[in-house]
Parts: C-alpha cells; sequence; structure tokens
C-alpha cells in the first residue's frame, strides 16, 4: 500500500491514545491562568508579514531564517505565526482592549510554526502556552509573572527545573553595551561563525544566543550587560530580584540570556530542565515595553512568557510523572440478535442523554467479541442483550472490575435510566455522581 501522502517534516500527529495527556496538562495551565486572573485570547494562525518583521525583530534569526512567509493571490504577504505574543499585541491594539482598564491579562495556547531542523525538542510546527500582561510597568509585575509560570511547574510535580534571570536594559543602557560588544567580538572576527560576524555590526547581543559552541565559549568572557544598566534598569531588576526572593522563587542571575527575540527590555528569563538535553529551555519570557510602540500604537508597559509545550510533555516524561488515564464511566451494551441490537441503539441514546458514555456493536461482531472489546475500550459496565432479555424486558448490568451484578429493566427508557443510577454496584460511583 503506499499512502499519497505523509506528515510534513518537524509536524508531529497527536493520536486518541495521547491526547488525555496533552488534555491533563492544558487543562492545569487553563486553571492556573485562571487563578492567577487571565483570560482566553485566541487569534489567527497567520498574519501580514509585516507585523512579526517589526514585532519579533528584523535581526532574530526567527525572522531571518525561520518565518514561513507565502504570498495570497492578491500579492500579500502572509506569515504563519512563529510565535504569540506579537497576533496578541496585534488584537490588543486593533480592539483598543487598553480602553477597558489596565493590566490587560491574555493567555493562549497556539500552534507556531518556524523552519528549524528538526530534532528532539524542536519542531516546524509545535505548541506554546502563553501568558501576558499589558500596562503593568512595576517590577512586581515581573515577580508575579515568573510566579505564575513556577506555580504551573510546581502544580505540575516539576521540581528539576530552574530559573535564571537577566535583565537586558533599555535601548539606552544597551547603545553603551553594543559598543562594549562591538570591540569585544572584534577580536574573534576570523573564529567568529558566519551569523555572528553579521550579527556584530547590527545587533551584538544575538552573538550571546549563539548556538555554535565556538561562539559559545568566546561568548563567556564577553562585557556583562548587567554592568551597563542605568539607574532606573538596574533598579528595576534589583527589585524584581527581591521580590522573587520574597515569594520564595529561587533563581540565578545569568548575564548571557539574551532570549531570542527582540521585544525584550529589562527583565528576561527562563525555565530550564536539567533532564532533557539540549533543547532544555521550557520556557521563556520577559518584559517587552518597546512592543506596542514598534507596533504603531501607544507606549504600554508589557511583559509575558511562553512555554512549549512538546518540551514540558519531554519533562515530564523524563521526570517520570505519570499522566493518569481519564476516568471512564462507559457502559458497553453487547447484543445479539437484529433485535437484541436495535434495542441496544436504542438504550446507548439514552443514556447518552444522561451525560454517560454508552457504546454498542456497529461493526457485526460476535458477542464474545463484543466483551472482548468492552474490556480493551475500558468500559466501566456492561449489559448483554439477547433474545431472552428482550422478551422479558430485564437485563443484568454488571460491573466490569468488581463483577457485581444488578437486574435493569429494559422496557421502558425511564425505568431503565433510574435502575442505573440506583444501581448499587459497590463502586458504581459515576452513575451516581
Ligand atoms: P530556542 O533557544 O530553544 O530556539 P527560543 O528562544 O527560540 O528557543 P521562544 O521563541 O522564546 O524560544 O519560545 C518559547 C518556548 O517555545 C521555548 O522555550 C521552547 O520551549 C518552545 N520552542 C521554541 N521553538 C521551538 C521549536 N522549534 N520546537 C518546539 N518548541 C519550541
Ligand atoms: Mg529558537
Amino acid at each position: 500500500m503506499a499512502l499519497i501522502a505523509k506528515k510534513i517534516k518537524g509536524t508531529e500527529d497527536i493520536l486518541p491514545r495521547d491526547s488525555y495527556k496533552w488534555q491533563f496538562v492544558e487543562k492545569i495551565l487553563s486553571d492556573e491562568a485562571r487563578v492567577y486572573g487571565f483570560s482566553e485570547i485566541r487569534t489567527p494562525v497567520f498574519e501580514q508579514t509585516k507585523l512579526f518583521q517589526r514585532g519579533v525583530g528584523e535581526g532574530t534569526d526567527v525572522v531571518q531564517k525561520e518565518m514561513y512567509t507565502f504570498e495570497t493571490k492578491g500579492g500579500e504577504s502572509l506569515t504563519l505565526r512563529p510565535e504569540g505574543t506579537a497576533g496578541a499585541a496585534r488584537a490588543l491594539l486593533e480592539h483598543g482592549l487598553y480602553n477597558d482598564g489596565l493590566p490587560i491579562k491574555a493567555h493562549y495556547f497556539t500552534t507556531c510554526y518556524r523552519y528549524e531542523k528538526p530534532q528532539a525538542g524542536r519542531q516546524r510546527e509545535f505548541h506554546q502556552f502563553g501568558m501576558e500582561v499589558y500596562g503593568a510597568s512595576d517590577p512586581i509585575a515581573d515577580a508575579e509573572l515568573i510566579c505564575a509560570a513556577k506555580s504551573i511547574f510546581d502544580r505540575l510535580g516539576l521540581f528539576n527545573i530552574h530559573l535564571e534571570i537577566n535583565s537586558i536594559g533599555c535601548p539606552e543602557c544597551r547603545k553603551n553595551y553594543h559598543k562594549a560588544l562591538k570591540e569585544y567580538f572584534s577580536q574573534y572576527t576570523d573564529t567568529l561563525c558566519g551569523t555572528c560576524l553579521s550579527r556584530l555590526e547590527k545587533n551584538p547581543m544575538r552573538i550571546l544566543d549563539c548556538k555554535s559552541p565556538v561562539c559559545k565559549e568566546i561568548a563567556q568572557n564577553a562585557p556583562k550587560i548587567t554592568d551597563f544598566l542605568c539607574e532606573d534598569c538596574d533598579n528595576h531588576f534589583k527589585k524584581v530580584q527581591q521580590y522573587l526572593t520574597a515569594a520564595d522563587v529561587a533563581f540565578t542571575v545569568n548575564s548571557s540570556i539574551v532570549r531570542g527575540l527582540d521585544y525584550y527590555t529589562n527583565t528576561v528569563f527562563e525555565f530550564i530542565s536539567d533532564n532533557i538535553g539540549a533543547q532544555s529551555t521550557v520556557c521563556g519570557g520577559g518584559r517587552y515595553n518597546g512592543l506596542m510602540e514598534e507596533l504603531g500604537g501607544q507606549p504600554l508597559a508589557s511583559l509575558g512568557f511562553a512555554i512549549g509545550l512538546e518540551r514540558l510533555l519531554m519533562v515530564m516524561d523524563a521526570e517520570g510523572i505519570e499522566i493518569p488515564k481519564p476516568e471512564t464511566d462507559m457502559l458497553y451494551i453487547a447484543a445479539l440478535g437484529d433485535k437484541a441490537q436495535l434495542k441496544a441503539f436504542e438504550l446507548v441514546r439514552t443514556v447518552r442523554e444522561t451525560g454517560l458514555g454508552a457504546q454498542f456493536d456497529i461493526v457485526g461482531r460476535g458477542l464474545k467479541a463484543q466483551m472482548k472489546y468492552a474490556n480493551k475500550i475500558g468500559a466501566k459496565y456492561s449489559i448483554v442483550l439477547g433474545d431472552n432479555e428482550i422478551e422479558e424486558g430485564k437485563a443484568i448490568l454488571k460491573n466490569m472490575e468488581s463483577g457485581n451484578q444488578t437486574e435493569v429493566s429494559i422496557d421502558d427508557a425511564n425505568i431503565f435510566i433510574e435502575n442505573l443510577l440506583a444501581a448499587d454496584l459497590s463502586d458504581a460511583v459515576s452513575f451516581t455522581e
């Protein structure tokens, strides 16, 4: 058999047997967002290319090498979103959400698209969960946002993740810093990689983010941004650290964190796993006070983070955290013969109307195979219908786990449901819940 199509390189299918893991994590993420007062925002999967060019930044790897950009039939350039912040920020400005009162707190679940070399923890289509705060300039907002990310990891039982923070200051502090970096890196023009050489003129801070081992080694002794912070930025960073300490959130200052996107100012941070190898940053975030103006809007101090969901699930797996399989309340009605099958068809519909799960045979299996199937799908209860049951208007409801049985009437739909709900099968909790 030759399939006519296969999945695109760097994409993954999430199959029915695994989707409960995603749903489990997504539920905790949205619940934590609710606790912190965030509401969900959903934006389109594609946007005008210029949104990302300006928002994410021309000098970044994302814009220079990784975007899926295409022209529409009308000749407009569109791009599949490579990240979630630019679209959310655009929506906020377009709908004037800042008029509703500040701060605005929004969270999102998105697919992202980046043309990268696929490897463990790095895909071309991947999923992010993000939290964004707009209109909050106080350093306590930075600390609160970091606490939100931390409490997500705590709730998931992930304790081998550490937090690294840095401040990359404001454009003013960066002027002097860029000068110092250029001077430093200019000594190494014959060893830096080609990409970093081109970064040297326009955006030398990007060199600190290079993944090449040679550039990484050179970057180790580069001047540190924290020595170049202006008084305001220095105070902001100190306060963030004080608040984190007050909240009992452990962190280390890592002056080489600059993040891969251009919109960051002041605080940047990463949560890094000790367990999943090279692609170990599970969460990246920070403050982006200049983004709104960059997009043509009014100045609005903002901040946010994004968690890569594939990496989050990888870390959970690596740490041996077992995600509980969803409880099933499924009733399986096995049937033998045409009359019984028709009855099963009618009864499952009645059961489903009450919100309970019910299934019967739709592929023409024999009775034995039907029961085997009921076991396979983890049915909690079963009923077997044959000519006798139809004639007598009664059947046996069985708890598949305990083997306990009780009689139920099958003639009248209402009585059947009453019997089901009243069935005392020792652990028949889901019928009575
Ligand atoms: P990296 O340095 O690993 O490339 P990044 O700085 O490009 O990450 P961000 O743009 O800040 O990452 O995205 C936030 C998070 O999204 C990352 O910490 C990571 O968990 C996840 N992520 C980023 N790119 C990918 C990808 N190609 N595949 C899977 N997850 C990704
Ligand atoms: Mg990247």
